[in-house]
Parts: structure tokens; C-alpha cells; sequence
């Protein structure tokens, strides 16, 4: 099964791609986390990417494109995967969709109102990336690894409001783009990642049950 997770930056779609990764046993591939790699080993792409995304400005397609790429390419995609935050514009969608077929996209809808509150909120785990919003319970610590809890850089408020603009200015075409491939699907983003989940998990078991019947 192979996944797309879409949305605007902090509706939760790292929290979802957690979640259906542990249930159904998918690998992530999340080309934030990739970058993230990148910066904190200042690798040459690490080097480049961190001035676009320090900005919250999309890192440019060739060089997104082609992590992306060299990643499925890897034995644990061979069976499926969650692409979280990739494609991001219509050019990244077409890409793929020359390199792959995408058997779901999970378009996570949340108001932008909402969002800003979330990712200013957002506190990740820079060991094991385990995403906390202290809007649940006030923490300083990963529960997993007891690391302590950081804000991204990106998560601070002009930078966010940058990548809501950046974002709204190329989600319809994608959007457009897998509706017309006859995979979009949209779930309305929960006040828990536990309820928005549920959502998430409906629209997986129909699609298992409808494949299953083919
Ligand atoms: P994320 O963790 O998905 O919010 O990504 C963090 C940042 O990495 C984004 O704000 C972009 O600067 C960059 N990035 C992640 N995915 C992509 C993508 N598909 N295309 C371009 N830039 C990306």
C-alpha cells in the first residue's frame, strides 16, 4: 500500500504517518525528517536545504525530488510506504507519479486558524522525532527516548505563517492532480491525533476491503 499524507504544515500528518506506520507495518519516508538528516550531518544537501527551510520556503524540486527517489528506491518501499510532506506542488506530484503509483492520498483537512495555534504548540523529539503538541500535556521530555524536547526552528511564528502562504499557493493543483487519479481522500483533522485517526484508519480498511474483493 503505498500512502500519501497531505495537509498544511502542522495539521498532524507526522502524527498519522506514526500511527498508520505502526498498525499496517509501512515505512515513513518523510522528506522533512530527510532534510532534518541532512542539516544535523551538514551534508552538502543538508547544507543547502537548511537555507530555504529556515525560511520556510520550499527546498527546491531537483534536489527534493531526487531524495525522494534514491529512497524508494531502498528494499523496506518495495512493498509500500507513507510519504509524508512529498509531493508538496504539482511538479513533485507529476514526478512521482512517473517514478510510482500512489494507491491512497490522504488529504488532512484543517482550518488555517487552527494551524498557526498547532505548530507554535509543537515540540519534536530531535533523537527519535516523536512529535508532541503541548496542547495534550505539557512536557519537557520524550516519552520514548527521555531526550530533551526542542521547537524547530520552522515551528516559530513568522516562519510558519511563510509556510501556510507557501503552502496555499500549491495545494489545489496537487489536490486537483490525485482527484483526478481517483485517490483522494479527505478527513476532517480531529481535536486529538487519536480521533483524527480514526478518520484516517476508516478510509484505509475500505480501501484494503475494496482490493481484497478485486
Ligand atoms: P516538514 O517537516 O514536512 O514540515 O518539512 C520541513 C521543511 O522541509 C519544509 O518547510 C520545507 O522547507 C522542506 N520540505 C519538506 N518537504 C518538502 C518538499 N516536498 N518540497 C520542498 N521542500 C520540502
Amino acid at each position: 500500500m503505498k500512502i500519501v499524507l497531505f495537509g498544511a504544515p502542522g495539521c498532524g500528518k507526522g502524527s498519522q504517518a506514526r500511527k498508520i506506520s505502526e498498525k499496517y507495518n509501512l515505512p515513513i519516508i518523510s522528506t522533512g525528517d530527510l532534510f532534518r538528516f541532512h542539516i544535523s550531518n551538514n551534508t552538502p544537501i543538508g547544507i543547502e536545504a537548511k537555507k530555504y527551510i529556515n525560511l520556510g520556503n520550499l527546498v527546491p524540486d531537483e534536489i527534493t525530488i531526487k531524495i525522494v527517489e534514491e529512497r524508494l528506491k531502498q528494499a523496506d518501499c518495495q512493498n509500500g510506504f507513507i510519504l509524508d510532506g512529498f509531493p508538496r506542488n504539482i511538479f513533485q506530484a507529476k514526478a512521482l507519479d512517473q517514478i510510482t503509483k500512489i494507491d491512497l492520498f490522504l488529504f488532512i483537512d484543517v482550518s488555517i486558524s487552527e494551524i498557526e495555534i498547532r505548530a507554535v504548540n509543537r515540540r519534536i523529539c530531535p533523537k527519535c522525532n516523536k512529535i508532541f503538541s503541548m496542547l495534550d500535556v505539557y512536557r519537557s521530555n520524550c516519552d520514548n527516548c527521555n531526550s530533551t524536547l526542542i521547537q524547530r526552528d520552522d515551528d516559530k511564528i513568522e516562519v510558519v505563517r511563510n509556510r501556510i502562504k507557501n503552502y496555499q499557493a500549491t495545494c489545489d493543483d496537487v489536490i486537483e492532480f490525485y482527484k483526478s487519479k481517483k485517490v483522494l481522500q479527505q478527513i476532517l483533522s480531529a481535536e486529538s491525533a487519536d480521533a483524527t485517526f480514526l478518520g484516517v484508519d476508516e478510509v484505509i480498511k475500505n480501501y484494503l476491503k475494496k482490493k481484497a474483493k478485486k
